[in-house]
């Protein structure tokens, strides 16, 4: 790409997003990152060979390697010997910044720093993003997130996405086909930390005293995962009254009611139309998926599977992790025992204002929740086994982005609709175009009756065939709903339970 390209997409991106964030590092931070980076630089370039050969190897027998993730173990080891010790350490604030801003400048065509927020202490909240056109959506390329430590005190997860990100990069500039790939057909968003402020509380105590709840919350010590609008209850009450089942509405004044890294990622969320998401803590080893939030909240002690209408996906999408996971799907873990290494939230306990059931409520986004270590906060000498054990279970579970349907829909002159709603037969979620007019709809192999319809315009049906593999790509053309006729797209009952609909449910789609 021409420098003069280049310079004019990052005016593009300033323009929409502030300025570059590399631009607010001060000049002495910039100097020592670069000093950093040239020491490191060419001793990595040995090791990658050889990382890079075993994972494609390993990409192949996901199940049946653990051998191979012990001569890898091996090998890491021996290259975290050789491009300093510190790769396998804990990161503190300035350290994380640190290092992903050197990643940034390792691969900065494919690489982007951003920040959502900041936390009630005033630390960034920094996103690494990586793609073939960073700062942009390109319409049919689905856009995935992962966030890690969420609670201050549950740190693997945050030095996971620290490595992840170095993985990825070193991985692409060394020509590996499986992540350039990912990469080129991906828009991946890396959140190491949603609660600076709590790690660093965390920290100061260190691995081995570290308690249950020190630097668990931000720095007001609110638990931000109990922390986010409850969305549940409005769902449960429009499942009986036939009510709306996508994005439901937040309500009145809820930036007045959350916490400032919950308003950050609330509005992250609402401005990239994200399509799969993890959150990763830690404190058990099990892949959660929602609901969180029981159906039947008020019997104390007891709990029940609380299921979306999605529970088959999201039990794959669980699965994925958990089988791709060196040891999680075998159950037995932390004193637990959970059958595959999964577990539906409600049913293991409930809890509410929690960012999964938040994800699916109020956006696109399929969100399950990471559990990863029994030890809240694992000694740095056990922090390159932890990668080695998740390393292909995080590759696998962004991979899962790319199955089910996406498309375009469009009226009669090819201008995309923005904000469509595509519904499938049987499944009572529906979920919406992004403002390209793409849309992305994960389903698990099989035959669905897909429904497109937007405002003022004639619904239009279609009938396709999921496979194992890639997405199918379906798109729509919808014709102007011709005058005199009054065929409300989506009219739902309200809450107070006066239907708004004029027209029989038929109308509406096969749901
Ligand atoms: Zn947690």
């Amino acid at each position: 790409m021409g420098e003069g390209i280049r310079r004019e997409r990052e005016r593009e991106r300033e323009r929409k997003e502030g300025p570059s964030l590399l631009a607010l590092l001060s000049g002495s931070e910039r100097r020592s990152r670069g000093r950093r980076q040239t020491g490191r630089a060419g001793l990595r370039k040995r090791a990658r060979k050889r990382s890079g050969a075993l994972f494609a190897e390993q990409s192949g027998t996901m199940l049946s390697g653990s051998s191979l993730i012990w001569i890898g173990a091996l090998l890491l080891g021996l290259e975290a010997s050789l491009t300093g010790a510190s790769d396998f350490q804990h990161h503190g604030y300035e350290e994380m910044v640190r290092a992903l801003f050197a990643v940034q400048s390792e691969c900065p065509y494919i690489t982007r720093i951003y920040s959502i927020g900041r936390s009630v202490e005033g630390r960034h909240l920094y996103v690494l993003e990586f793609t073939d056109n960073p700062g942009i959506h390109e319409a049919l390329e689905p856009e995935f997130k992962y966030v890690g430590n969420m609670h201050g005190n549950e740190v693997l997860g945050r030095e996971l996405l620290i490595y992840l990100a170095q993985f990825l990069c070193e991985e692409y500039r060394a020509g590996n086909e499986r992540i350039t790939r990912l990469i080129h057909d991906t828009r991946i968003h890396i959140l190491p930390s949603m609660n600076p402020d709590g790690y660093e509380v965390a920290a100061r105590q260190g691995p081995e005293f570290n308690g249950y709840l020190v630097g668990r919350g931000n720095a007001k010590e609110v638990d931000l995962n109990r922390n986010f609008p409850d969305l549940n209850a409005l769902m449960y009450y429009y499942e009986k009254h036939n009510g709306q089942n996508h994005h439901l509405p937040l309500p009145d004044n809820w930036e007045l009611q959350v916490e400032p890294e919950t308003l950050a990622v609330i509005k992250w969320m609402q401005n990239y139309n994200f399509v799969l998401s993890a959150n990763l803590h830690g404190g058990a080893v099990v892949a959660n998926y929602p609901f969180d939030k029981s159906r039947e909240p008020r019997i104390r002690g007891k709990t029940t599977y609380s299921a979306t209408s999605d529970d088959k996906i999201f039990r794959k999408l669980a699965k994925t992790y958990s089988y791709a996971h060196s040891w999680m799907h075998k159950g037995w873990n932390c004193g637990d025992y959970f059958d595959e290494g999964i577990t539906n939230g409600a049913s293991w306990y409930s809890l509410s204002k929690g960012m999964q059931d938040f994800n699916y409520l109020h956006t696109n986004c399929f969100e399950i929740t990471l559990e990863l270590s029994c030890d809240k906060f694992p000694p740095a000498t056990a922090l390159a086994s932890e990668w080695l054990a998740n390393r292909e279970a995080l590759v696998s579970y962004m991979e899962q982005v790319h199955h089910g349907i996406k498309g375009m829909v469009y009226d009669e002159n090819n201008n995309p609709i923005s904000n469509a709603v595509i519904s499938v037969a049987g499944v009572n979620h529906d979920i919406t175009c992004g403002t390209d007019g793409d849309y992305f709809r994960l389903l698990l192999p099989g035959t669905y009756t897909v429904t497109a319809s937007a405002l003022g315009y004639l619904p239009f049906t279609s009938i396709v065939t999921v496979g194992p593999a890639e997405a199918v790509q379906l798109h729509f053309y919808l014709k102007v709903q011709p005058k005199g006729t009054n065929l409300n797209v989506k009219a739902y009952a309200n809450k107070k339970g006066t239907s708004t609909a004029k027209i029989p449910p038929t109308n509406l789609g096969p749901r």
